[in-house]
């Protein structure tokens, strides 16, 4: 049974069937799900969710779809990690890690979106599912279309990462990359939807698609003991996951699962592309387009669909936005790793060195609960790290050029104890 209403669009506030539509048809403002609240109050509680199984479809009242989910049926319920070590790192008191670089099954928190898209899409009688990507979401497209047997083409930008298109190409995936920024290869993507009608998860079923990171806070706050945390930071692509943190707090708040909703959410990119977080410094509306160069490329997106209404989401909250270099993002990514053991991929960089310096600003306060939103696995961005980490010492395999390696180094391979 399904909670759907309508497509709201999110500007005049006209309702559209649930159909495979994704722009107002009168003042082309972008289309958003909306739900009989009053109907999910009835049944939804925390016993009720708590009962069922460590999926993101434990929410699923709050998630678009008519049926059960037929695609990535054991996506979400990543850990919420209790981070003191890097807490301590960075002088404050209560620190967690939202950590979807181990989501299922392609560790990052795009398993996510595409299942709530893909299991539409089926619902709506498409047989080719497609997505523009910088990278992440291709890999989980690939994926989970193998997974359900449903044919995909994928479109990427020619210089990602080696692992992230051999990252999709293993699934058999149908990958065309093309000579062009993410923006470039999202507009031919739009051209291409409407000549061929297939579904593309981020653009013509774009609604679907965005529900899906509404588990992302759904699970914070219930990891949190039911509630929300005073300061959360999320990285920004097109800046659709920040809007739907915020949409998720506000739902269970709605619902009675979570008393008021008291957190600011805070915005991140690197400062090679960072057209949002450039507004929100500027406290513009209008977010002025960019040409992405940085090493974060998963979130190089020039021309932010969702700019606005990320931007609007850091002010109503109070919250802002930050930016960091890519010498920022690569330190990030090593301080994460060897307080918490856990590797991020670059975004995860942008998003810790972006807190880093909110917190040393003193605009995030010291002694209030923060949530850090890593969002994809480090193994898929290795090559940012060549040449930013100490080669390791060779030597012949034998004890006497180790002692030697001990006595001479120094104190890194001095033996303690
Ligand atoms: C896509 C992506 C994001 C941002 O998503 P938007 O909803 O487009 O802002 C963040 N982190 C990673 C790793 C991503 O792949
Ligand atoms: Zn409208």
């Amino acid at each position: 049974m399904s909670y759907v209403k309508a497509l709201t669009c999110r500007e005049c506030g006209k309702d559209f069937p649930k159909e495979a539509l994704h722009v107002c048809e009168y003042c082309f403002g972008p289309l958003e799900v909306s739900y009989n609240y009053e109907a999910i109050g009835k049944v939804l509680t925390r016993e009720l969710i708590e009962s069922r199984g460590p999926n993101m479809w434990r929410y699923r009242e709050l998630l678009p779809l008519e049926g059960e989910p037929t695609v990535g049926a054991q996506v979400g319920f990543t850990p919420l990690v209790k981070a003191d070590n890097l807490a301590k790192a960075l002088g404050v008191s209560e620190l967690y890690v939202k950590n979807d670089a181990v989501n299922f099954p392609s560790l990052s928190f795009k398993d996510r979106v595409v299942s709530v898209a893909m299991s539409r899409a089926k619902e709506l009688g498409f047989s080719i599912v497609s997505c523009a990507s910088t990278g992440n979401l291709a890999n989980s497209v690939a994926a989970n279309a193998a997974a359900c047997g449903m044919e995909n083409y994928v479109f990427v930008p020619h210089d990602l990462e080696r692992t992230k298109i051999l990252g999709t190409l293993v699934y058999g995936s149908n990958v065309v990359s093309i000579k062009g920024t993410y923006d470039e290869v999202n507009r031919l993507c739009s051209e291409i939807a409407g000549r061929y009608g297939w579904a593309f998860v981020n653009i013509n079923i774009r609604p679907y698609y965005a529900e899906g990171s509404k588990s992302f806070g759904f699970e914070i706050a219930e990891q949190l003991g039911w509630k929300t945390p005073k300061h959360i930071i999320v990285p920004m692509a097109g800046g659709s996951l920040i809007t739907k943190i915020w949409k998720a707090f506000k739902e269970f708040e709605k619902l009675g699962l979570i008393d008021e909703v008291d957190c600011k959410v805070y915005g991140a990119q690197a400062s090679g592309c960072s057209p949002i977080v450039n507004a929100v410094k500027a406290g513009r509306d209008l977010i002025e387009p960019v040409r992405p160069n940085t090493i974060a490329k998963s979130l190089a997106i020039g021309n932010p669909a969702d700019g606005y209404y990320s931007a609007r989401t850091m002010r109503d909250s109070g919250g802002t936005g930050e930016d960091v270099s890519d010498a920022e993002i690569i330190d990030a990514m090593k301080l994460l790793a060897e307080t918490e053991g856990i590797f991020a991929e670059t975004a995860g960089g942008v998003t810790l060195g972006a807190a880093k310096k909110l917190i040393e600003r003193g605009v995030i306060p010291r002694d209030e609960s923060i949530v850090i939103s890593v969002t994809g696995n480090g193994l898929k961005t290795q090559e940012s790290l060549e040449g930013n980490l100490e080669e390791p010492p060779v030597i012949e395999a034998n004890i006497a050029d180790f002692e030697e390696l001990v006595n001479t180094s120094g104190k890194k391979y001095a033996v303690k104890g």
